[in-house]
């Protein structure tokens, strides 16, 4: 029988995972008074100090490229990636589902792309609209005053254009377009589709004692300036200032310990550094440990009182996964782009514009060959370069050696840009994820074994897009570059590789269809609440970091009134 440490003291939350949703409970639950202790898997990350946002690519090994254990290239910050090697995961025969995990304090919000756009109205109601999926039981009204608080404390650029179901924000400048994208929104002009300032939470101007981005166009590597968001360096630091927080790292949540009375106590968890098993307890709990972490976690929380699992009464833990549907590798050639004077374009990391869906009003005339939108993102032109960015090079210069290759380079360096969808897909009966019972981590905990497929639906959004690019490239002057079609779902990502998972342990307004409540409680265990993506009911096009802020936030505010109240 292995030892297990339990601990005397009651927190008034205990939280787990410190990404998004648990970076944003810790932050309104210690403001709201409450002494939390939060649970990360992860080793500790100092963004300040081991950021390598400065680094030339030649600093690194193979000048950065990628590797199994850096998918993303060495710079990437924190640990993380699509197979770590201490925490397995399975498919079902037929599902080819792919998982990104990142094991640091902040979670995946150190690297993300901080695309930040709100969800719109239809977003919260699409069955309504179309008679397919769920409708949420909130709706846009319930969060927007979430959206705006949100924006106001981490800072984030946009512009306000008043398009369909894209709602405005309280938003920081937008940074200037560069070249590509105006020539790029010409042509979108021309086809009348809208191309407008994305939106990131990148500081255009100092906020909340943050300095405005210095452009250096390495987001992907962590801000040691903090001028972006991430859930360490911007939500996890005032927490821990109230002198409310407590951080344990190296921490792996087990299980949810369950009281006589079916309430959920506490914590297990696994020390990674001593292999230990500690219990820990508090008056609520909050799952934050990412869509699918959080849902294994669920399911392994067998007891009496929860016998499927906590939170399972109705057996739909795990159920309804969603990730985005995702198209990129479509690029064009653009000539006239050729022999720019070298000229520094890097701008805040990733792209400045992109084109919010546009077809809603065709959607509801039944014109449209599938039920949901996309939004496009694109880039390309002159930023630093790095392993791989003269991969095209070769079919436009035939190759060569020396000082004519370098000439060739330099001509055609900048004159490419690429174009990715990022979509809605709707939930569907086979994609969900469930405990493999033959299968534990490094620490003995079951694992998860994934089901997942994409319908139809995603199948013929995934050909409307490719041939929208090459419709966008050929009028902006360009050359697609890219083959792909229906023998390969029109080159589609595999499920889970846009790393947009949602809806593992969704919300609703009838304990028998949903896991748990309009405000991310579980229906069958009250004092357990859910600040990651798995309350997501639809998997709107827009990126899910910004609705699982304010949702965590609606939720955390609801959490502690509840603790005041003695609700819980
Ligand atoms: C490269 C990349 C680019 C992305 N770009 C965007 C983008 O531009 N816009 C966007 O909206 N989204 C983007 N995303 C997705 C975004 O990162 C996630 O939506 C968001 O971080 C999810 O927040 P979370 O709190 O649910 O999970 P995470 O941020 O993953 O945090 C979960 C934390 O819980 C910890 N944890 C897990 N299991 C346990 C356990 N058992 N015990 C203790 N701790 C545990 C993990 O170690 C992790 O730190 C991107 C993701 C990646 C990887
Ligand atoms: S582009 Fe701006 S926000 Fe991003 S790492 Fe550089 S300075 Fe920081």
């Amino acid at each position: 029988m292995p030892e297990i440490i339990p601990s005397p003291k009651v927190y008034d939350a205990i939280i787990v995972g410190s990404g998004a949703g648990g970076g944003m409970a810790a932050y309104v639950l210690t403001q709201a008074g409450a002494k939390c202790l939060m649970l990360e898997a992860g080793d500790w990350w100092d963004t300040a100090k081991q950021s390598t946002m400065m680094k030339w690519p030649y600093e690194a090994p193979h000048r950065g490229a990628a590797t199994p254990e850096k998918p993303n290239g060495y710079f990437d910050p924190g640990y993380g990636g699509w197979h770590l090697p201490d925490e397995p995961y399975t498919n079902a025969p037929g599902s080819t589902w792919n998982w990104w995990r990142t094991r640091a304090l902040g979670g995946r919000t150190n690297h993300y792309g901080r695309i930040m756009l709100r969800m719109g109205p239809y977003d919260f109601k699409p069955y309504s609209r179309d008679g397919k999926g769920f409708d949420w039981p909130i709706s846009y009204e319930d969060l927007a005053p979430y959206y705006d608080k949100t924006e106001d404390l981490i800072g984030v650029f946009g512009s306000n254009h008043g398009l369909e179901n894209t709602p405005n924000g309280k938003y920081l400048p937008p940074p200037k377009p560069r070249c590509n994208e105006l020539m790029i929104q010409k042509a979108c002009r021309k086809l009348g589709i809208p191309c407008v300032p994305m939106s990131r939470s990148i500081l255009t101007r100092p906020i909340h004692g943050r300095p405005a981005c210095h452009y250096c166009g390495q987001c992907g590597r962590s801000c040691a300036t903090s001028s972006n968001f991430s859930s360490s360096t911007v939500l996890i630091p005032p927490a821990m200032a109230t002198g409310k927080l407590e951080v344990r790292c190296n921490a792996m949540a087990r299980e949810v310990l369950v009281g006589k009375d079916g309430l959920a106590a506490g914590i297990s968890y696994i020390d990674k550094k001593t292999r230990r098993e500690v219990q820990v307890r508090g008056k609520i709990v909050i799952l934050a440990a990412s869509n699918c972490e959080t849902a294994r976690l669920m399911l392994n929380s067998k007891s009496p009182s929860h016998p499927q699992g906590i939170g399972n009464a109705g057996g739909l833990v795990g159920r309804y996964l969603m990730d985005t549907v995702g198209v990129d590798r479509s690029s064009g050639f653009f000539p006239q782009m050729q022999n720019m004077p070298p000229h520094n374009e890097d701008g805040a990391g990733g792209e400045h514009f992109y084109m919010p869906w546009w077809n809603y009003q065709k959607q509801a005339r039944n014109e449209m060959p599938f039920s949901r939108g996309f939004h496009i993102e694109f880039g390309g032109g002159l930023h630093m370069p790095g392993v791989g960015s003269f991969s095209h090079s070769e079919r436009f210069l035939g190759g060569g050696y020396g000082a004519e290759l370098k000439r060739g380079v330099r001509k055609i360096y900048g004159a490419f840009m690429g174009f990715s969808c990022r979509g809605e897909m709707i939930p569907n009966e086979d994609s969900y994820c469930e405990i493999d019972d033959k299968v534990v981590d490094a620490w003995g905990i079951p694992v998860l074994k994934f089901h997942f497929k994409f319908s139809q639906e995603e199948i013929q959004m995934a050909k409307y897009a490719r041939e929208t690019f090459d419709e966008i490239i050929r009028t902006a002057g360009g050359e697609p570059l890219h083959k792909f079609g229906p023998q390969d779902d029109w080159g589609m990502a595999k499920g889970g590789e846009i790393i947009h998972e949602v809806g593992a342990a969704r919300m609703g307004s009838d304990p028998t269809k949903s896991v748990v409540n309009a405000n991310c409680q579980a229906w069958d265990c009250k004092n357990l609440f859910i600040t990651d993506g798995a309350p997501f009911v639809s998997n709107a096009d827009k990126n899910p970091t910004h609705t699982i802020l304010a949702l965590a936030w609606r939720t955390s505010e609801y959490a502690a009134d509840q603790v005041k109240k003695l609700n819980v």
